[in-house]
């Protein structure tokens, strides 16, 4: 059997699906891919409450139960199929809708996605079913991706006739039809030929077009400083892995293109930190007492929670600001958290206005994403506005002096973020002990903290986990600034 799921997978990487089908224990949900599915949910949630005369064919038996009912649901002459399952002895795809089109006597094919335009992976998604569909008898129509709406802002309760874009697509999934007939074909004929694990060399299909779930399996021998670091031309890399050279000390000088990677590829080669003291000197110089360390955290909804919100936008829940008086004083922390089922910017503002103080230097980890929360609050809480454009006004980007070169580590590998640059700076302040760890952790925490149907004692736990993890993201911009004045001094 070949699923719909898999055949993208054998489009990815031919060892995606071997692996899949073969060693199936190792694949790894990341946070990113759960992130998504439960976007995905959430948009066909408003999609088929907008179909009251469709028929649930799935069950919570396997997908043979699935594949049963829905011959049973047709055989009752419906118009409308909701996640309809078939099998053409080789094929298996489950539908996200099929409406049947009385004028053309013919089914329509509709996928539901969460992005906010229609992709290439879409149209390849719904050829696949029609080719299924086609061979289990049923005559298909139109084909219609239906994604966001990234215009629409919520007012009240959702609108999914303004959320929903309804997308034809049938042209597109006509034109590719010959063409992904022979690629199932191919995959077909893979599977059954395929009987060891096949030998794939890793180019660029590991997060193209989706992460995939056995990085962990195939990138166990990948060096920590590798030619996959940086950001090579394909050409360089297929010639360099196909040779298996796959250590930063293989890659011949020239074969590094890439301005940002050049002085990561001399730290590692040479084993040296490179330190321009004067460029460092220059940018502290900027700072203005009493220094403010700021960082939100944010969550970015498919469906708006809330009104004032579009789909997609970063709503911030939750800051953390640390606030050094003088050079070398004590430390003080405030904090904000919201928990509530509500909007949190009007009160999230409110606090970090009286937190903040009118005076100082407000110090950011990439300021593009605090100026332009900042801002759109700013268009949100209208009496603030004028506070948080001042606030803008004092920010400096503490990632500057690493994006500008005054400080190259190998183990920043060439990029910028505080996740690369804290351990090689700080090393004795790590992320590695928390309970939440990253910015996806964070946003996927604040949904289960303000869910209503989970009692407040139960979330305490969360709660405090939260409060750490903000916490340590301007911790750590203190220490770094800390260890940048002592090499400087
Ligand atoms: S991790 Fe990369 S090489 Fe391994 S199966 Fe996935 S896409 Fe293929």
């Amino acid at each position: 059997m070949l699923s719909k799921t898999q055949f993208l997978y054998y489009l990815q990487c031919p060892k995606y699906l071997w692996l899949y089908k073969n060693k199936k224990e190792l694949l790894k949900a990341e946070d990113d891919i759960k992130y998504k599915q439960l976007q995905g949910e959430d948009v066909e949630f408003w999609v088929y409450g907008n179909y009251e005369s469709g028929i649930d064919c799935k069950t919570d038996g396997s997908i043979f139960d699935d594949i049963d009912k829905t011959k049973e649901v047709l055989r009752s002459k419906p118009t409308v199929l909701i996640q309809p399952s078939f099998f053409d002895g080789d094929l298996f795809c489950r539908n996200d809708l099929l409406v049947f089109d009385v004028s053309s006597c013919s089914w329509d094919l509709i996928e539901i996605k969460a992005t906010t335009k229609v992709e290439d992976i879409h149209i390849i998604d719904l050829a696949f079913q029609k080719q299924c569909l086609s061979n289990c008898g049923l005559e298909i129509g139109r084909a219609y991706v239906y994604c966001i709406n990234n215009k629409y802002i919520r007012k009240g309760e959702i609108d999914p006739e303004k959320l929903i874009l309804k997308e034809d697509v049938t042209d597109r999934v006509n034109f590719i039809e010959m063409s992904t007939r022979q690629r199932i074909e191919d995959a077909l004929s893979f599977i059954e030929a395929t009987h060891d694990e096949p030998d794939v060399r890793i180019i660029k299909q590991c997060s193209n077009p989706y992460d995939c779930g056995f990085l962990d399996y195939c990138w166990r021998n990948v060096p920590d400083h590798s030619v996959y670091d940086l950001s090579l031309k394909e050409e360089y890399l297929k010639e360099l892995v196909s040779q298996d050279k796959l250590n930063i000390e293989d890659v011949p000088y020239e074969y590094v293109t890439r301005e940002s990677k050049k002085g990561y590829y001399i730290s590692k080669t040479t084993d040296k930190v490179m330190i321009d003291e004067d460029g460092i000197r220059k940018e502290l110089a900027n700072l203005t007492y009493p220094l403010y360390f700021l960082d939100y955290e944010s969550y970015s909804p498919a469906i708006p929670l809330f009104d004032g919100f579009h789909p997609y936008q970063q709503m911030v829940f939750q800051y953390s600001l640390h606030k050094m008086v003088s050079s070398g004083s004590d430390i003080l922390h405030y904090e904000f958290l919201s928990d509530e089922w509500a909007n949190p910017v009007p009160e999230l503002v409110k606090k970090l206005i009286e937190d903040i103080g009118d005076i100082g230097t407000v110090i950011v980890w990439n300021e593009s994403f605090e100026k332009s929360r900042n801002k759109e609050m700013g268009e949100m809480c209208h009496k603030f506005k004028e506070s948080l454009d001042s606030i803008n006004s004092r920010v400096y980007d503490l990632a500057t002096l690493f994006k500008k070169n005054y400080f190259i580590h190998k183990d920043f590998k060439g990029g910028w973020s505080i996740k690369l640059v804290l351990p090689a700076l700080v090393p004795e302040l790590s992320y590695k002990s928390l309970n939440v760890q990253n910015g996806g952790q964070a946003s996927e925490s604040y949904r289960e903290l303000i869910d209503q149907s989970i009692g407040k004692d139960d979330k305490e736990g969360l709660r405090s986990d939260m409060l750490k993890y903000c916490e340590l993201d301007t911790l750590a911009m203190v220490k770094i600034l800390d260890k940048l004045n002592d090499i400087i001094r």
